[in-house]
């Protein structure tokens, strides 16, 4: 593609005079304007082609253009641009099929949405309407959308500036072995002090007025800290206990990012109600939803669901959904993921680990890793403080244009690297991605001690 920096400042003109974007103060921000993007790569106006290590925002699971999934979104608009969702839609019908047979357990009812945010919401609005509970018990070090119950729900910064503390949100802490909240030493303990230290949390809140408890499967944003074995059963068994529902998100851990349809199945739980979008259509269209079972579906056989949406199951979106679960299967996109996880992403950045003082942990499975970088390996203490800002993050900054220099657009969340590269990914490119991130992690070593 021709480089044209003169296009290139006039998208670039209109967007700093009129979007106005997410998380950003305003006037500090300096978008780069993208010109296209094929598979893995995306290139801007100037000439500069990246390698995406980011998919966008974690979603774009079998790449950019697709041209089966742009195909059958640019058939169904032939066909049937949009329709109402109270009505029966050859192609909503497909999408919520092709989902609840992938789906755990008895998880056969999906509920659309446009996005993750609104799957979180309308989650929790069933599990309140199933139980007659209020309260919801969730994780710190987690995120799940920016509607108001989701950004409640939250336990990452980006909740404190919309916290309204009357959402009935009861936060507890999840299992971190690096980084423990329970001075654990081993995964079996971290395992047991975390199960523990959640009942004793809903006992001291009281059980009966709980209506879920939501947790990411395995949680994203907040660091990828893959549960210790046992942990999520006890938290089943626990849910079971009380009577508590209990909701897994995996909008951002599902359809193949974890190198299984659903991360759910590494371990073995089916959750009552569990939140997906995301990777489900690859991100080509919005479409998001909630997977229910079958007994909170039976809650709304007689009487009517109180929640609905004007694009629920939009049939651009499940158009949209049906070619991508099918590109997977044919693909096999999701066998693929979990082999890059496996024999090539784990073992080279266990490698990099190895070599570079900057990296004090390395944890993740599938497409689906993050880097914990450090000031010093002993001490673990973060490369940048929590939550920095300014001149405290220079040296995730420097880190993350070295990158940048290299080809490569890295994800960075505080102290942390992720490299969640499309799930259909070639090992060259994902050779190609950790040879500049080998590069990238020699200027955050600058900055250990
Ligand atoms: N839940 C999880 C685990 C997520 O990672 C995200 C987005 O990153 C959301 C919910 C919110 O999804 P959306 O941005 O589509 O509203």
């Amino acid at each position: 593609v021709e480089p044209d920096p003169q296009a290139g400042a006039a998208v670039k003109a209109a967007d700093r005079a009129h979007v106005f974007h997410s998380w950003s103060a305003q006037g500090l921000i300096d978008p780069l304007a993208v010109a296209g993007a094929e598979g893995s790569y995306f290139w801007d106006y100037d000439g500069n082609r990246y390698l995406d290590f980011t998919s966008g925002l974690v979603y774009t699971n079998i790449g950019y253009q697709h041209p089966k999934v742009v195909a059958a979104i640019q058939e169904q608009a032939g066909k049937l641009a949009t329709f109402a969702p109270a009505f029966a839609v050859d192609v909503r019908s497909e999408a919520a099929r092709l989902i609840a047979e992938r789906t755990p357990g008895d998880l056969d009812k999906i509920f659309f949405t446009n996005g993750g945010a609104e799957a979180v919401e309308n989650a929790v609005r069933m599990a309140r309407l199933h139980t007659g509970r209020h309260k919801v018990l969730s994780a710190f070090r987690s995120y799940h959308g920016a509607t108001s119950t989701a950004i409640n729900l939250t336990g990452d910064p980006r909740r404190w500036a919309s916290d309204t503390g009357s959402a009935g949100v009861v936060r507890f802490w999840a299992p971190f072995l690096y980084r423990s909240p329970f001075y654990a030493t081993t995964e079996a303990e971290e395992s047991a002090r975390a199960l523990q230290h959640l009942e004793d949390t809903i006992a001291f809140e009281g059980p009966a007025t709980i209506a879920a408890m939501i947790l990411e499967t395995v949680p994203g944003t907040a660091g990828i800290m893959t549960p210790p074995p046992g942990y999520l059963a006890g938290v089943r068994a626990i849910c079971d206990k009380y009577g508590i529902v209990m909701v897994l998100d995996e909008v951002m851990a599902g359809f193949g990012r974890t190198g299984k349809w659903f991360a759910a199945e590494h371990f073995d739980v089916v959750p009552d109600l569990m939140t997906f979008a995301k990777g489900v259509n690859s991100g080509y269209v919005p479409l998001g939803g909630v997977a229910i079972s079958a007994e909170i579906a039976a809650t709304f056989d007689k009487r009517p669901y109180p929640g609905g949406l004007t694009y629920s199951g939009h049939p651009l979106a499940c158009a949209a959904a049906v070619a991508t679960i099918q590109v997977m299967e044919d693909e096999k996109v999701v066998e693929h993921a979990a082999h890059l996880g496996e024999n090539v992403i784990g073992p080279a950045l266990r490698e990099l680990a190895e070599r570079h003082p900057s990296v004090g942990e390395v944890r993740g499975l599938g497409v689906f890793w993050a880097l914990d970088l450090v000031k010093n390996k002993e001490t673990r203490e973060p490369l940048v403080p929590y939550n920095a800002a300014g001149e405290a993050n220079a040296p995730m900054a420097a880190f993350g244009a070295a990158a940048k220099k290299n080809g490569l657009w890295p994800f960075i969340n505080m102290n942390r690297t992720h490299v969640v590269p499309a799930c259909n990914a070639s090992e060259a490119e994902v050779k190609e991605g950790l040879a500049a991130l080998d590069a990238a992690l020699s200027v955050a070593d600058e900055h250990t001690a």
